[in-house]
């Protein structure tokens, strides 16, 4: 095909939630040179993208790239035939569930893939006989799911990046850093916010470049509350006993929504009986902020007239993960900042399609659209459509399949996920995936650090050269369209799916003749989902909830009700739950993590793009001057950051971004992630795992 008959195709940026439209133009000659082309008049970014969406086509014809299916044997992998790879996959996995029954075997769906793979993964599980299938949000932002799915009825974002410019008056920003993860979103949205007027309030343990591109530290208007990690529920607390006291001498003033919370929520009594006794005092020291500087960020929040909480991983990543949010949500719905346009509570997503991947049903707890397994009519009227019946019991969580690996988990089927960098306490989870596990079979783009663990690798086709449907923070559906795959015996991930699905079970229900068939079975057991059709979505895309054709979907949601039971959004006190481990004679500091703007989780793609990778190549560790001359330490220098769990060599760089005894670094590097070190503990109900406090010490590298 020649460059003049080569048209681009409107697709959506592979990395972050945003969801940014992006076009691909295909190769001339060659598929692989395709290049990255703006998109104009995409729906969510008009054009504008980030380094690492301008980036992404860099990957998709890397050297890297797996060309074939690989079958270890001797402890080395060969080149095998499709054929082979599937033989091997199939009686694995029937002899799995023969010797240990289902539930012998974990699927990891993956926010990086499609809806439709997610969704066919998922069915694979559940028709397999077992309820064990998640992905990677429950890394991110799982607790957050849980709290807003609990609270106020629907696991997303309340509102939308659009009704922010329009209407919020502060943007109270928490645990989130969108200025380096979610770029566009802060860009555009927040940027446009700000010059209409609006005030941030950051709430974040580090200086980054959410304070840095809004200026916070410089002006009266802005705030950071430079907090010690792990102490978000205390200063929420301070900002929600300030406006009640402030409520109760001055009833009038608007401090709190009288007329709201009767109306509209329940449990207010049960959040001021938990604040009764509450030391405002001793929780500012705790948080490390000065209490006159939270007092008025709370002032700030109640007095406007539409107040956005946008929260992230900073809040999620926690034991007390959940009780963060609920948190949020409590102070939301006692100032009525619930149901209009600039308001809400809203998680700032991590993956292009995190959002999609919990809505068509990769998790263990729910069914598409998030109807609970365990809810006899919603699993029926499911297995209505399917044909089979669905396990009725909850199945383990990722890092839960991960730990039980040996004991009731035997195997694995991974798609699109790399664990070994992702999960906590990294080590711990390579002996197991060494040692103990039977079967491995990884679907993935490149040879990542769990691939290289695994009995079958096979090898899937990029982001661009595929077809699909993705979901992104603000629950918004888009198509992703792709163009002439690079290597031809690389298959889409759909196509692979389809095949192990038919060959386990039989072609129905398995075999589709397009991603556009998946999509219309995902719509008749996905309520939210049902309205909507390949072509309804055009080059626009809808934002769920969509229930019937026609519908054009809601840009906020809760209007006039929460998608609770009873219709009510649930206020619940929450009190102060310090991390899982604390800094002590031997790891004296608090180790935190986080990503970069040029990075992408566990680097797999963003490691290869040179752009990317030119800007970071290497981890590090942000250091306080304090800390740094207590230690000997110079901007630079080589230094070993360990916990419990391990040790990590990295540079120190020294910088006041960080607070004195908080040590900060990222998950990025396979040689030295900070997964190495963290604590695997989880959050009692989500399962997430606290990746954002840990005790830590650090040493220079003599030899260095
Ligand atoms: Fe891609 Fe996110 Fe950047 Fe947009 S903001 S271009 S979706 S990484």
């Amino acid at each position: 095909m020649s460059s003049e008959e080569a048209e681009p195709v409107k697709t959506i940026c592979p990395y972050c939630g945003v969801g940014c439209g992006i076009q691909v133009k295909p190769g001339d000659e060659n598929p692989g040179d395709m290049r990255f082309m703006p998109w104009g008049d995409a729906p969510v970014n008009e054009g504008r993208v980030c380094i690492k969406g301008g980036a992404a086509t860099q990957v998709v014809d890397h050297e890297d790239r797996l060309t074939d299916p690989l079958i270890k044997e001797d402890g080395e992998f060969r080149e095998a035939t499709w054929e082979e790879a599937y033989d091997r996959i199939v009686s694995e996995m029937e002899r799995i569930r023969e010797e240990h029954g289902p539930d012998g075997m974990g699927f990891f769906g993956s926010s990086k893939t499609f809806n439709e793979e997610n969704y066919l993964l998922q069915k694979i599980a559940r028709r397999f006989g077992t309820n064990q299938v998640d992905n990677c949000t429950r890394m991110c932002h799982a607790s957050t799911v849980w709290a807003l799915r609990t609270s106020l009825g629907q696991g997303a974002m309340t509102n939308s990046m659009a009704d922010l410019e329009e209407a919020a008056d502060v943007l109270w920003i928490q645990g989130a850093n969108p200025g380096e993860q979610h770029p566009i979103a802060n860009s555009q949205y927040f940027r446009q916010a700000v010059l209409e007027g609006a005030t941030v309030i950051q709430v974040d343990p580090h200086k980054n470049k959410t304070t840095r591109s809004f200026k916070i530290d410089e002006t009266e208007r802005h705030q950071h509350l430079q907090l010690n990690p792990g102490t978000d529920i205390p200063l929420l607390n301070i900002v929600i006993k300030t406006i009640l006291e402030r409520h109760e001498e001055e009833p009038d003033a608007g401090w709190i929504d009288e007329a709201f919370i009767e109306e509209r929520t329940e449990g207010f009594d049960h959040l001021k009986e938990t604040l009764a006794d509450f030391d405002k005092e001793a929780a500012a020291e705790e948080c490390g902020v000065p209490l006159e500087e939270i007092e008025l960020a709370a002032e700030k929040y109640a007095m406007a007239n539409n107040a956005a909480i946008f929260t992230g991983m900073g809040m999620s990543q926690h034991t007390c993960g959940v009780d963060n949010v609920q948190n949020e949500i409590n102070l939301a719905l006692i100032t009525g900042n619930l149901g209009r346009p600039g308001t809400g509570v809203n998680p700032l997503r991590g993956q292009n399609n995190v959002q999609g991947t919990c809505d068509v049903g990769a998790m263990p707890n729910v069914l598409p659209g998030y109807q609970l397994v365990d809810d006899d009519e919603a699993r029926k009227s499911v297995e209505e459509v399917w044909g089979f019946e669905v396990p009725d019991e909850p199945g383990l969580t990722n890092v839960e399949i991960s730990h039980a690996i040996g004991d009731t988990v035997h195997g694995l089927y991974v798609m699109g996920e790399n664990p070994l960098m992702s999960e906590p306490d990294g080590h711990a989870a390579e002996r197991r995936f060494r040692e103990d596990l039977d079967f491995l079979c990884v679907q993935d783009i490149f040879m990542t650090e769990t691939a290289k663990f695994a009995d079958v690798v096979l090898p899937a086709t990029t982001w661009a050269e595929r077809g699909g449907t993705v979901t992104n923070t603000d629950r918004r559906v888009q198509r992703m369209r792709g163009v002439e795959k690079v290597h031809e015996n690389t298959k889409h991930d759909l196509e692979i799916l389809m095949e192990v699905g038919s060959r386990l079970f039989g072609e129905d229900g398995f075999r589709f003749e397009d991603e556009e068939a998946v999509f219309e079975e995902l719509r008749q057991v996905c309520p939210s989902y049902y309205g909507m059709t390949y072509d309804a979505l055009g080059e626009e895309g809808i934002q769920w909830p969509c229930y019937e054709p026609g519908d054009e979907g809601d840009q906020y949601l809760y209007a006039d009700s929460f998608d609770t039971e009873n219709g009510l959004g649930k206020i619940e006190g929450v009190r102060h739950q310090p991390p899982a481990e604390v800094p002590d004679e031997d790891y004296p500091l608090i180790l935190t993590t986080a990503r970069l703007e040029e990075h992408y989780n566990t680097g797999t793609m963003s490691r290869r793009s040179p752009t990317l990778n030119r800007q970071h190549p290497e981890n590090f560790v942000d250091v306080h001057p304090n800390d740094a001359a207590d230690y000997g330490i110079e901007d630079g220098d080589m230094v070993t950051l360990k916990s419990r769990r391990g040790e990590i060599e990295v540079v120190a760089n020294v910088t006041e971004d960080t607070k004195e005894g908080v040590v900060w670094t990222t998950p990025h590097f396979a040689a030295a992630s900070a997964n190495r070190l963290t604590n695997d503990v989880l959050d009692e109900r989500a399962k997430i795992p606290e990746y954002k406090a840990a005790a830590a010490e650090i040493a220079v590298n003599v030899d260095a």
